[in-house]
């Protein structure tokens, strides 16, 4: 506590140098699956603005969650940042991450981008939508994500492994809409229509629509940015599905990279403040437009590369379920034959 208040004192960075003992305090540690090239720009700016140092580490999820789980109160980590409200849903249910009071964080992040419990939020949207190939299908033809399990799209669809947790996510979510049921229905049909065996990743999925194997698949947009920009030329083009729909299913498929307080944390208050300026909008768009996702806060301008695939209605339900109805959806996907 000495320290949190001394740091109340400190004005400028240069007064931090000077104190070399207090400034210990002032400073975040964040565990990161999110890649360096994407949040140290970012860390480096807040460094910037208030003196704080941020220092990180940055692993794949389940090597960091185990960590943290180790070291238990002995962690070093103020902060757990990942992608996916499945990952962040399993950090809370581990007990790894603690509830945060922030005003600040609930009005800056919808509420069905983060935790009902307040334990982790939502930081930027990403959206898993539907690819075609133009010289094929018409977007007329397209309309949702259960529409692809139609017998039209026989031998024209292609999908990534259902071993990612992207796809995990999305049948979850479907399950919430649908019931188990009728989500097994969809997943055998769009089993029926696969034109090959699911692919690697996304981006192996769209390389194979454009290759002419299949005409259709489903990826988050930001692999969609990234090919585009690589190879212009590609035929693919994006459709937002779920659009016209009023019930639970409305609305594109979103997900959430996204972070939350460690229950150990040493910097606890220091920790909030970043999740908090990091929902600011001056730290919204470098966190979204650095990868091509969207921003969680929807008072913030979009990139103008995303902007230009055209507004969407998000699936409004919140993305909690994906982690809630993770194991069903598991479960689900190798029933129906989805590998
Ligand atoms: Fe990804």
């Amino acid at each position: 506590m000495k320290c949190r208040n001394s740091f109340k004192f400190l004005l400028s960075g240069a007064l931090l140098l000077a104190l070399g003992q207090v400034a210990q305090a002032a400073e975040v540690i964040v565990y990161s699956a999110r890649n360096e090239q994407l949040i140290k720009p970012l860390f480096d700016a807040y460094t910037l603005e208030t003196g704080v140092q941020v220092k990180f580490i940055t692993d794949k999820e389940g090597p960091l969650m185990a960590r943290l789980k180790a070291e238990g109160r002995n962690t070093p980590a103020d902060i757990l940042l990942t992608v996916d409200a499945g990952n962040l849903w399993q950090a809370a249910r581990e007990d790894l991450l603690k509830p945060v009071d922030s005003r600040v964080l609930k009005a800056n992040i919808p509420e069905h981008l983060r935790d009902p419990g307040n334990e982790w939020f939502g930081l930027s949207v990403r959206a898993r939508t539907v690819i075609y190939n133009p010289n094929k299908v018409k977007a007329g033809e397209l309309s949702t994500y259960e529409d692809l399990a139609s017998p039209k799209w026989k031998g024209r669809l292609c999908l990534r492994t259902s071993k990612k947790v992207y796809n995990q996510s999305l049948v979850a979510m479907m399950i919430g809409e649908h019931g188990e049921e009728k989500t097994e229905q969809i997943v055998r049909g769009w089993v029926a229509n696969l034109a090959t065996d699911p692919l690697a990743d996304d981006t192996k999925a769209m390389e194979a629509v454009a290759a002419g194997l299949c005409d259709v698949t489903v990826v988050n947009t930001y692999y969609f940015g990234r090919l585009m920009e690589k190879k212009p030329n590609l035929p693919l083009a994006l459709f937002w599905p779920n659009q016209n729909l009023k019930n639970k299913a409305a609305g594109v498929h979103v997900n959430v990279s996204g972070a939350g307080v460690t229950k150990y944390a040493k910097h606890e208050r220091e920790a909030i403040h970043l999740l908090e300026w990091l929902s600011s909008p001056k730290a919204q768009n470098l966190f979204a437009d650095v990868n091509l996702e969207y921003p969680a806060n929807p008072a913030i301008q979009w990139d103008a590369t995303v902007a230009a695939w055209g507004n969407f209605k998000q699936n409004l339900i919140n993305v909690a379920e994906a982690g809630k109805l993770q194991v069903k959806s598991v479960m689900l996907m190798d029933r129906a034959g989805y590998k």
